[in-house]
């Protein structure tokens, strides 16, 4: 628990804002083609009309070839064009750390190994949206972010702020708002009125989704954190108050990138800790999470 001046602020939990995981990507398919009558059925549209139907009827094709192609452009499409900002190489590289343990990732079988990270042939993008934050809050949200960019090595681009507000269930892809790609990371000021999810001692809340491309790794395409404003407020009225704020986003920040809770109270990822500055464990876990695999497929 952050606990400046002997309350209890800081208690974070990661419910996930992974709606949809493995196996549900391409488990749907298109509406069937309208059936067309009659005089529809001349000239050069049918041939591209005809080769669709090729396409559709057989089946291996359709799903290897055609759909990947033409998905991201269907109405209520789930994903983008794959590969929007994907360079060939990773645009950073995690600091070399000692490795004694101490971290636990998200979404892995294996505590010592992740499972999930974020590509890092690419930036992880992040808007904020400002409104009700604490004075001082987005100075340190900024030095929260630069925080976890040079422990991952990932390279995070600020996309300024948002109107878009929290969800419990966030979609990924929202092309009408931030255009044909993955959704930035959210980092909102909210409460529990809003996001329930903050109600009690919860001071913050963070995590990402999970996508997969057949046979490639899963990897993060987008995440959010969600700040309890009025609770961090008065976190800040404390003399140190600043340090276990920016402490708070680092930590949710840290659920984003994949980095689970541990047992060990003098690491940032204990679910109370009353550490304000990451420890071996956590630069340790942050550093393999930034040696993700690059996945332009997605
Ligand atoms: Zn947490």
């Amino acid at each position: 628990m952050h606990q400046p001046g002997g309350v209890t602020p800081h208690r974070s939990a990661s419910p996930r804002t992974r709606d949809e995981r493995a196996g549900r990507r391409s488990a749907r398919r298109p509406a069937v083609l309208p059936r067309r009558r009659g005089r529809t059925w001349r000239g050069a549209p049918a041939v591209g009309v005809v080769v669709l139907l090729m396409l559709w009827f057989t089946p291996g094709l359709f799903q290897d070839y055609a759909l990947p192609v033409i998905r991201p452009y269907l109405p209520n499409a789930s994903a983008p064009p794959p590969g929007v900002g994907a360079a060939r190489a990773p645009l950073g590289a995690p600091p070399v750390v000692e490795d004694a343990g101490g971290y636990r990732f998200m979404d892995s079988p294996d505590p010592g190994q992740p499972m999930v990270a974020y590509d890092p042939c690419r930036p992880v993008h992040y808007v904020v949206r400002p409104d009700g934050a604490p004075p001082g809050g987005g100075q340190l949200v900024e030095e929260a972010v630069a925080e976890i960019a040079a422990a991952t090595g990932l390279r995070f681009v600020a996309g300024g702020t948002t109107t878009e507000g929290p969800a419990e269930q966030r979609a990924p892809y929202q092309p009408d708002r931030y255009g044909r790609q993955w959704a930035p990371v959210l980092i909102a000021w909210a409460d529990e009125t809003e996001l329930p999810g903050l109600a009690g001692n919860v001071v913050g809340l963070g995590g990402s989704t999970p996508r997969q491309a057949p046979g490639r790794p899963f990897v993060y395409v987008t995440g959010q954190v969600v700040l309890d404003a009025p609770g961090l407020a008065r976190v800040l009225e404390h003399p140190d108050g600043a340090a276990h704020v920016r402490a708070t986003v680092v930590h949710e920040l840290a659920h984003v990138v994949g980095l689970a809770h541990v047992d060990d109270p003098t690491q940032m990822m204990h679910p109370a800790g009353g550490v304000t500055s990451l420890s071996a464990g956590d630069r340790a876990g942050l550093a393999k999470l930034g040696a993700g695999q690059c996945v332009p497929q997605l």
